[in-house]
């Protein structure tokens, strides 16, 4: 029988998750239940038995599970007739003490809870996965998966920023960046494709998503990224703004009499191309731009100009490049977000083939002359949850 690990994606007010063959990847089960807590809520199961569909109320995350349990048992796989050797949990902050995915003890979910404030939206939630997923099967091995783990390489003038030395010790203020397991899975499939072990190759990995961060990879191990002490950082994003200079805070409580934390809020949930356009949705804005919409226009050149500045930053980084991967929603399938992106870059031997470029599948979209290939690798979270998941289990 070949072996499975369910894997759990805790939200705030979501939980996610996935029975994955650690094999192949493919996914024996896929399920969501979202807005738990509130009114309507909404559960789809996926399984080899038929889709589930439901809108009744689910009072909590244990409730949200239980349902899951139950659409399990109903529209397969039943869990009892599956080989499941892990539960692995996507846990999004593991600040500078996960440098790896570890067992699920008590002393984890000590060290997960001390790190609330660093992500004072995700790690609760991803906490409360743990615990009703422990209390509802005691009997599997539980792994903590982070977000930040694959970062953790990187050096310390990369990831310290210019501010007093004793805020790292005394608040944890530096870079820890985020989507690590995505760029940790779409680098080693690079260099798959690419025929080479990812220890030999040098690679800029740009994850654009509805969050988007930038990653440069030096032979296997994350050198620098764009998200920083948390994921507002860097690339412009659905609804976060990205980089902008820290006074924009002060200036808005002097300007404005606008509170720290609503200034936060804005910038993480009411900016990036939401803040310019209105519109958070990639392909709306897409359609909106070719119509000739202004804003959306700017919005999607800015967007681009902003990767394009971080693969400029990241090729001085690496010295060399081997190749530049576009992941996520965004990154697999806007042909035109790459070639905007990318545009102008022959002197850096980067070159996109247009043709090649329409491909929203896995492949080398670069001309044969170009020097820097560039790929299209669509990422797989749950796949690499799970694998470093049964990797922990296995010893
Ligand atoms: P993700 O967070 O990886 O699910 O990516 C979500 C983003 O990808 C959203 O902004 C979507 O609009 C965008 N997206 C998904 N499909 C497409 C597409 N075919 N063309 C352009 N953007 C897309």
């Amino acid at each position: 029988m070949t072996e499975h690990v369910l894997v759990i994606n805790a939200g705030s007010s979501s939980l996610k998750y996935s029975l994955v063959d650690s094999d192949s990847g493919d996914a024996a089960a896929t399920g969501l239940v979202e807005r738990i807590g509130e009114q309507s809520s909404h559960h789809v199961h996926h399984g080899p038995k038929g889709d589930f569909e439901d809108d009744s109320p689910v009072a909590s995350h244990e409730k949200a599970l239980e349902a899951a349990v139950r659409a399990f048992e109903t529209y397969g796989p039943a869990l009892g007739d599956v080989d499941i050797v892990a539960v692995g949990h996507r846990v999004v902050h593991g600040g500078s003490q996960f440098a790896a995915p570890a067992p699920v003890d008590d002393a984890l979910i000590a060290a997960v809870t001390e790190l609330v404030p660093l992500a004072p939206l995700h790690n609760p939630a991803n906490l409360e996965g743990i615990k009703v997923a422990r209390r509802l099967l005691p009997d599997l091995p539980h792994v903590a998966v982070f977000d930040t783990a694959f970062h953790q390489t990187l050096p310390p003038y990369a990831y310290r920023y210019a501010v007093p030395f004793d805020w790292l010790k005394e608040y944890g203020i530096r870079r820890y960046g985020f989507h690590g397991t995505s760029h940790a899975f779409v680098s080693e499939r690079a260099a798959q494709l690419l025929g080479r072990g990812a220890d030999q190759l040098n690679l800029i990995v740009l994850h654009l998503g509805n969050g988007c961060s930038a990653a440069a990879i030096r032979r296997g191990n994350s050198v620098d990224t764009s998200m920083g002490l948390t994921p507002l950082e860097g690339l412009v994003m659905g609804t976060r703004s990205g980089d902008l200079d820290p006074a924009v805070h002060g200036h808005l409580a002097r300007v404005a009499g606008q509170s720290a934390a609503e200034t936060d809020r804005i910038l993480n949930s009411e900016s990036g191309l939401k803040g310019l356009t209105g519109e958070n949705d990639f392909r709306e804005l897409t359609r909106r731009r070719a119509a000739g919409d202004d804003r959306a226009r700017l919005a999607f050149d800015l967007y681009c100009y902003r990767i394009k500045k971080y693969v400029g930053a990241y090729y001085a980084v690496l010295g060399t490049v081997d190749a530049i991967v576009f992941t996520a929603g965004v990154g697999q399938h806007s042909a035109e977000a790459r070639a905007a992106a990318l545009s102008d870059l022959d002197g850096l031997g980067i070159q996109v083939d247009p043709v090649r470029n329409t491909a929203t599948t896995e492949g080398v979209i670069s001309t044969d002359g170009s020097r820097v290939k560039v790929l299209v690798v669509p990422t797989n979270e749950e796949w690499q949850i799970a694998r470093e998941a049964l990797a922990v289990v296995r010893g």
